[in-house]
């Protein structure tokens, strides 16, 4: 671990505030190439190393980032940085869950949906100055079966995306925009209950998204209205429509006006079901998974700690 500057003070007060914070990188070395040099020089370079002393951890297999998280908060670990895309937040999150420590981010994956909400930006340099001058807030989680999310989870068209992009060494926006292509043309709606706020609803659903961040990566903005400490989902509805109108609604969907669309339907709600026949594509966090049976979805409000770069726009 890399001394921090020593701060000299008698007042307790003075010396808690100035003491240097204990902070590890939990860093996944497959998430980009170089990733691995390029992040020790830039930790080096732009941390404020008075006000953090430093670990880098490296994950060496699908899940290590969970156990790895939560062997930072055995250790006493004050703040676990999620060095990678909305996966890898995913995974250090579910380490943190409703412990004390506080999780912080540096998008060096694809999409980085989470991090440009929260204001961190797409680049390693500025996430890291960012980091600098954060402030520690709470967000919700959702859970869907058991596994928590921290962004988005859903069922169909972008499960589907998910699933196509799993074990793709090349990840980045034309791979994305590709594969979302394909699934477009290859996925059929498929009829769906959804299941909550005592009511039963009954679509053809394309996509069905619960949502406690407003966006996917790239900007795709799938629930403008999501915000994350309001102990509520925001479920986005893509009903089955004409393959060019979902094409068609792109521009509304990068500007945030996706429920001007007619084939979107949009509810709040802390709870859902969503009961699908077969075989359903589902994702957590742009994890590919597929699963039979009825899905459960549940919000943890205010059940993780999330260091905010300053000025923020997070809600
Ligand atoms: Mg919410």
């Amino acid at each position: 671990m890399k001394d921090a500057f020593p701060v000299e003070t008698n007042n307790p007060f003075v010396a808690e505030a100035l003491r240097a914070r204990n902070l590890v990188f939990i860093v996944n070395p497959n998430s980009g190439t170089r990733l691995q040099a390029k992040i020790k020089d830039c930790i080096e370079r732009y941390l404020n190393h008075r006000k953090f002393t430093y670990s880098i951890w490296y994950t060496e297999r699908p899940g290590h980032a969970t156990e790895l998280a939560q062997k930072a908060v055995a250790e006493g670990y004050e703040i676990v940085v999620a060095v990678g895309g909305d996966g890898s937040i995913n995974e250090v999150a579910a380490g943190l869950l409703h412990t004390d420590a506080v999780l912080g981010i540096v998008p060096a994956g694809s999409g980085n949906g989470l991090a440009m909400h929260l204001g961190y930006g797409r680049k390693i340099e500025e996430a890291i100055k960012k980091l600098n001058a954060a402030e520690v807030r709470k967000m919700d989680c959702g859970v869907l079966n058991g596994r928590p999310f921290v962004n988005v989870a859903g069922i169909g068209f972008d499960g589907l995306v998910s699933n196509l992009m799993k074990g793709q060494t090349k990840r980045g926006f034309i791979p994305y925009f590709v594969r979302s292509i394909k699934a477009g043309l290859q996925y059929v709606s498929k009829p769906c209950e959804l299941q909550m706020n005592g009511e039963t609803i009954r679509e053809n659903c394309f996509v069905v998204t619960v949502a406690n961040g407003p966006m996917y990566g790239y900007n795709v903005s799938i629930a403008p209205d999501a915000r994350m400490d309001d102990g509520l989902f925001s479920v986005v509805v893509l009903k089955e429509a004409p393959r060019w109108h979902y094409f068609m609604a792109m521009p509304n969907v990068l500007s945030g006006k996706i429920f001007n669309e007619n084939f979107v339907r949009h509810f709040t709600t802390k709870e859902l079901v969503i009961k699908s026949e077969g075989d359903n594509y589902i994702h957590f966090d742009g994890e590919g998974s597929s699963y039979s049976g009825d899905l459960h979805f549940s919000i943890l409000p205010k059940s993780l700690h999330v260091l905010v770069p300053r000025e923020a726009n997070y809600e």
